[in-house]
């Protein structure tokens, strides 16, 4: 027997996601975004589902990068935050990589790299989040210091918003990225959004967009929009049985710390899935999960390797009984952003904290 525990990839359902990107992105290229191990997914199962559709890939690891090309990908990919050393800038040449310069550091470690071709790269303007990129008054002095070097062919002019998924909105930051490219010799493409700017902004602007989270099937700002209101459907399935069944009598403890304490009599049951699984240790009793399809509740405290459910109401759940932590049918599932909200963190989070001992088939 193994551990129960499993994660499922519905790639039918990414293609759908990736579907209503391409409708919202209209006319616009759209960049996959499929950084950190595609939030967890995969990188190469991902970008294998998308290779059909997919414009480009964008990440931030080299060496994801280099395992695309490696696997046959000829797709353009974009790396998010560029190089970190001048040394690493002929892998970006050889593999044909458009590296993001997103600060002076980097124009210099351009200007002093040996390329075998000049390489298009995206720049990135800081227009409000004060997190990467030029400010604008160095943008022109990059631009001309980049077009003196010879070491560049094409640059596409990105930024990111902070606040595209709350009620702030994009404007502010729009009008400051249009105001730095208004302001410059030439005129360059450009790629603004996000998930968020691309759904709830058609204003967003931009040549390219960068949509990520939902992509899986998640939504970039849950408390307005749920996935399924967005028409996004669930690309993840995390689920798992219960190992044991237990009675409690009230006033009886449940888990470290006792953090639950029943009130009356009642049946709970143990899931063979814990924070070393990627389940959040901060949800609470009361996060939702579903025992034998059926809506229930956390209880106590998540340890490392197992989680407590009631199974109040839920007479015909025994040892081995399904148990689902998120995804599954969009219609009958649980949305990882409603296990996020109750745990206080977002989607994108459990998703990439998918641990690596749970077993992940495809279908
Ligand atoms: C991660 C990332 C994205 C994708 O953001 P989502 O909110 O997942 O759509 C887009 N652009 C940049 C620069 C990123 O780092």
């Amino acid at each position: 027997m193994t551990r129960p525990i499993k994660a499922t990839i519905d790639l039918a359902a990414l293609r759908h996601n990736h579907g209503v990107a391409r409708r919202h992105a209209g006319a616009r290229r759209i960049w996959s975004v499929i950084k950190a191990n595609a939030y967890g997914h995969g990188l190469l199962r991902v970008a294998q589902g998308l290779a059909g559709s997919a414009d480009g890939f964008a990440l931030i690891e080299l060496e994801g990068a280099i395992a695309l090309r490696q696997a046959g990908f000829r797709q353009p990919i974009l790396l998010l935050e560029g190089c970190y050393a001048a040394d690493e800038l002929p892998l970006f040449a050889e593999h044909l990589l458009t590296p993001t310069i997103h600060s002076l550091e980097q124009v210099l470690m351009l200007q002093a790299a040996t390329l075998s071709r000049p390489l298009p790269i995206y720049l990135k303007l800081n227009s409000g989040m004060n997190r990467l990129g030029l400010n604008a008054d160095q943008v022109q002095p990059a631009l001309s210091a980049l077009a003196a070097s010879k070491q560049v062919a094409g640059v596409t002019l990105m930024t990111h918003y902070a606040d595209a998924d709350s009620e702030r909105g994009i404007a502010a930051q729009l009008a400051s990225f249009e105001a730095m490219r208004a302001g410059l010799a030439e005129r360059h493409p450009a790629s603004p959004a996000n998930s968020a700017a691309l759904l709830a902004f058609p204003e967003h602007g931009g040549d390219w967009v960068r949509p990520g989270i939902m992509l899986y099937g998640a939504s970039p700002f849950p408390e307005m929009h749920s996935a399924a209101a967005l028409g996004l459907k669930p690309v993840m399935t995390l689920e798992s049985e219960l190992i044991a069944v237990r009675e409690i009598a009230p006033g009886e403890r449940v888990g470290y710390g006792g953090m639950f304490v029943a009130g009356r009599a009642m049946r709970i049951g143990v899931v063979a899935c814990g924070y070393a699984d990627g389940y959040p240790r901060a949800a609470p009793t009361g996060t939702p999960v579903q025992v034998c399809g059926r809506p229930t509740r956390t209880l106590g405290r998540v340890s490392m390797d197992k989680l407590c459910v009631d199974l109040t109401g839920i007479a015909e759940a025994g040892v081995g009984a399904k148990v689902l932590l998120w995804g599954g049918d969009g219609q009958t599932g649980l949305s990882a952003d409603l296990v996020a909200g109750a745990a206080g963190t977002v989607s994108y989070e459990l998703f990439c904290a998918l641990a690596s001992r749970v077993p992940v088939t495809e279908r």
